[in-house]
């Protein structure tokens, strides 16, 4: 997935992602580059989460990562808003200095009927609903991260 959106004023950019996103959405056909074949959470350890597909592809994710990757649409919109790929951290300002802010942790994790999972976070929010497909789209392995472009 990724056509490379190039930004030209934000409201265009927004709005294809809305699009994007809405056609990618309904899609939840097991297929074997989006259906897990094993899923580990690594909740006690807090190191993130694994997913060997059924494809043969392994995905790996920090907690971090998939905290900035939430696919809730208040997420969604402030990644927009910021010009930041899914799982990509805010940028400082230049010249701020870095506020404390406690590590990313998953205090719990549950499946959304088949085809997604959910996750309560440390820092409150737990609306983001990760779908394999998402998860699949997202996943940060270099290989990946390069056909994404
Ligand atoms: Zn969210
Ligand atoms: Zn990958």
């Amino acid at each position: 997935m990724g056509p490379r959106v190039r930004g030209r004023g934000r409201p265009r950019y927004t709005v294809l992602r809305a699009i994007l996103k809405f056609m990618a959405l309904p899609d939840f056909t097991p297929r074997v580059g989006n259906d897990p074949k094993s899923v580990v959470i690594h909740l006690t350890t807090g190191t993130g989460m694994e997913i060997e597909w059924k494809d043969g592809h392994r995905s790996v994710y920090t907690f971090a990562f998939l905290r900035e990757a939430c696919p809730c649409a208040l997420c969604e919109d402030e990644r927009g808003k910021s010009g930041r790929k899914a799982g990509e951290a805010a940028k400082l300002a230049p010249g701020a200095l870095p506020m404390f802010k406690p590590a990313v942790k998953a205090l719990a994790a549950e499946a959304v009927g088949k085809y997604a999972l959910k996750f309560s976070w440390n820092d409150r929010h737990d609306l983001g609903i990760y779908s394999w497909f998402y998860l699949r789209e997202v996943c940060p392995c270099a290989e990946c991260a390069a056909a994404r472009g």
